[in-house]
């Protein structure tokens, strides 16, 4: 019997949400299961991390690598299955640019930990204990993985073959990749995106656009938007301008911005700084003639006083992989 080609799927700081859009592929799976020997996959199967490092290097065909490096562990796991499998792929938001976990590069380690063990209201904690790496017990030596000080992508810690973005990746472009290895369909070259368009999500919204004046910006519970023309014309921030195609406009189509989970378009160097730049070319303050200075920066700061959370709202997904990289001094 000739032995089918292995499939891994690995979670690193992840929420858990691609391993659901794999699943989500529905009878699908059937497919994978014929074509894939689906061998190492933390949350579905009992395959250790020794069974892995027992395999010849190159002995997995596929790895989807889900989740962003924060810990040790979690680069220690990229290299072993970086070093064991033909193609590694990113798999979705958090292992392709750091998504939500890597906004907490805005802080330190020690600011993180302070809050999170010390100062949160529902913890207990006279002795003010936070985790390290060793601790030292009757029983021997206790140690834990180290917390890095900041949130990496996968690419940053080892070579990447391929990247899937998406929060998570849509299940039909998961499907489309698999089934594209599957049929030995030629890939992009290395380094390349899969599961994506090469154009914005406004390319595949079908609202209506006008050319765009924005005199003011609107949270989304301040208004209930008309559900057929652009989100962005009527004020609400939508990432679609600055973000690969690939969803569908999911989210525009059901009345809600988007956020920007499938990163930044094709050609585009830093996703934030494009929507910034794009925001900048359509805000409207009004007849600049005869304008006091002070009015001026009036009118600007309004505008730019209603985006409560810049590093938020700009690189939700992509800070970790930004020109900014999230640190703050
Ligand atoms: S990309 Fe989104 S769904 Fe996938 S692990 Fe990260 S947060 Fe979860
Ligand atoms: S900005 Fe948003 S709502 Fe407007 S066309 Fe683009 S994706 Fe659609
Ligand atoms: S519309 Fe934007 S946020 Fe929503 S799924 Fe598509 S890329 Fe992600």
């Amino acid at each position: 019997m000739v032995s089918k080609p292995r499939l891994s799927m690995y979670w690193a700081s992840s929420c858990g949400g691609c391993e659901v859009s794999l699943v989500n592929i529905n009878e699908k799976i059937l497919d994978v299961a014929a074509n894939f020997d689906f061998y190492f996959c933390p949350c579905l199967l009992d395959t250790k991390k020794k069974d892995v490092e027992a395999l010849d290097d190159g002995g997995i065909a596929i790895t989807f690598f889900n989740g962003a490096i924060r810990t040790e562990e979690n680069e220690e796991m990229a290299h072993l299955l970086r070093k064991k499998s033909k193609l590694l792929i990113a798999f979705g938001s958090c292992a392709y640019e750091g998504c939500i976990p890597g906004l907490s590069n805005l802080h330190t380690k020690a600011a993180h930990f302070k809050s999170i063990y010390l100062d949160s209201p529902t913890v207990d904690n006279p002795q003010c204990i936070v985790p390290k790496s060793q601790t030292q017990v009757p029983e021997g030596m206790l140690t834990l993985p180290a917390f890095y000080e900041h949130v990496r992508t996968l690419s940053q810690v080892t070579d990447v073959d391929y990247s899937i973005p998406g929060c998570p990746p849509e299940p039909a472009q998961v499907w489309n990749v698999i089934e594209a290895v599957i049929q030995g369909k030629p890939l992009p070259p290395k380094g390349g995106i899969l599961g994506a368009g090469s154009s914005t999500v406004c390319r595949e919204c079908s609202r209506k656009k006008e050319d765009k004046h924005i005199t003011r910006l609107y949270r989304t519970y301040e208004i209930i938007p008309d559900t057929e023309a652009c989100l962005l014309d009527q004020g609400l921030i939508c990432m679609g301008i600055a973000t690969a195609d690939g969803c569908g406009a999911l989210c525009p189509k059901v009345n809600m911005p988007c956020s920007g989970c499938y990163g930044a378009p094709e050609g585009v160097l830093d996703q934030g700084a494009k929507m910034v730049a794009a925001l900048g070319s359509i805000l409207d303050i009004g007849d600049k003639k005869g304008m006091s200075e002070d009015e001026l920066i009036r009118r600007i700061d309004m505008i730019v006083d209603s985006i409560p959370d810049y590093s938020g709202t700009f690189y939700k997904y992509s800070l970790a992989d930004s020109i900014l990289g999230g640190r703050r001094a």
